[in-house]
């Protein structure tokens, strides 16, 4: 099998990602397992001519996250910026790793905006927001196959799940959870202090899906479900009035047991029509 040929002259759609994603998946591995499991990135690196290194940045001007070099001989370096956490291996431990698993699965996505051939591959594009956007997309579905996502509960477990799973961060599997099901809101929830009224609460640490633009990170959540949820270390379903950022409605929310000391992952969605007139009968506030 040979990686695939395909040289992007402009940024493609971003449904075109996916299938990206899965053709590059599909020309290293001839297994369901391959396809859809934990990406096995040095099998995919070592298909595509990729070598990955390690520079210091910080003594740098660069401001990327990492770096796509071309080579003589149709390679391509990726350097990541070096970890000055105490790890073994290239691609770190816990947060580094997971950051890492994602910038090179970025820099591949660039890779595919050059001309390759035997010699040093060519940029075919300028680089924009647009091709960065793309190249992040398709990192995402080459670490977290769209068919196994979009079959997964629209619940916050499915989020540790993937997170587990595929390793990556949770908020990465936050935001796939929330492209594979446009209509729902994924909110990772930290338990802090405001820095100027110095109020504890449950306040967004990141926000996924197509309404995030409206809830600003480090909104307080006022939820007594997710509070329940958090104290009591049980998930917990709930149709509430919520007030979050900018939106305000009636939502169905969904809150993970709490994940570890101080965080936890809520699902809103737009409560259904059954649900509203069952908690209409429930609910003295309606009489
Ligand atoms: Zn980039």
């Amino acid at each position: 099998m040979n990686w695939p040929d395909i040289f992007l002259r402009e940024v493609p759609a971003d449904s075109d990602a996916k299938e990206l994603a899965l053709s590059v998946r599909s020309s290293v591995f001839d297994n369901e397992k391959g396809l859809f499991s934990k990406c096995d990135l040095r099998k995919i690196c070592e298909s595509g001519k990729f070598e990955v290194t390690t520079a210091d940045f910080n003594s740098t001007e660069i401001k990327t996250e990492a770096l796509l070099v071309p080579m003589e001989g149709d390679k391509f370096r990726i350097v990541l910026p070096v970890s000055h956490s105490a790890s073994a291996s290239l691609f770190g431990k816990g947060v580094t790793r997971h950051r890492n698993r994602f910038r090179i699965a970025h820099e591949i996505a660039h890779s595919f905006f050059y001309k390759r051939n035997k010699n040093c591959p060519v940029k075919l594009t300028q680089d924009s927001k647009a091709e960065e956007d793309f190249c992040d997309l398709f990192a995402s579905y080459l670490l977290m196959p769209f068919d196994v996502v979009s079959k997964l509960p629209r619940r916050p477990e499915s989020v540790d799940r993937i997170g587990a799973d595929y390793d990556v961060s949770l908020e990465a599997a936050g935001r796939s959870l929330a492209k594979a099901n446009k209509d729902i809101l994924v909110l990772g929830l930290s338990w802090k202090e405001n820095p100027r009224d110095k109020n504890i609460g449950l306040r967004v640490q990141w926000s996924a899906g197509d309404l995030a633009d409206f809830i600003p990170n480090n909104t307080r959540l006022h939820s007594p479900s997710a509070l329940e949820a958090f104290e009591s270390s049980k998930s917990i379903e709930n149709i509430e009035y919520l007030a979050v950022g900018n939106l305000r409605g009636m939502f169905h929310i969904s809150v993970d047991k709490k994940i570890n000391r101080n965080f936890t992952i809520a699902i809103l969605s737009l409560p259904s029509m059954s649900e509203i007139t069952h908690m209409k009968e429930n609910m003295s506030i309606f009489r």
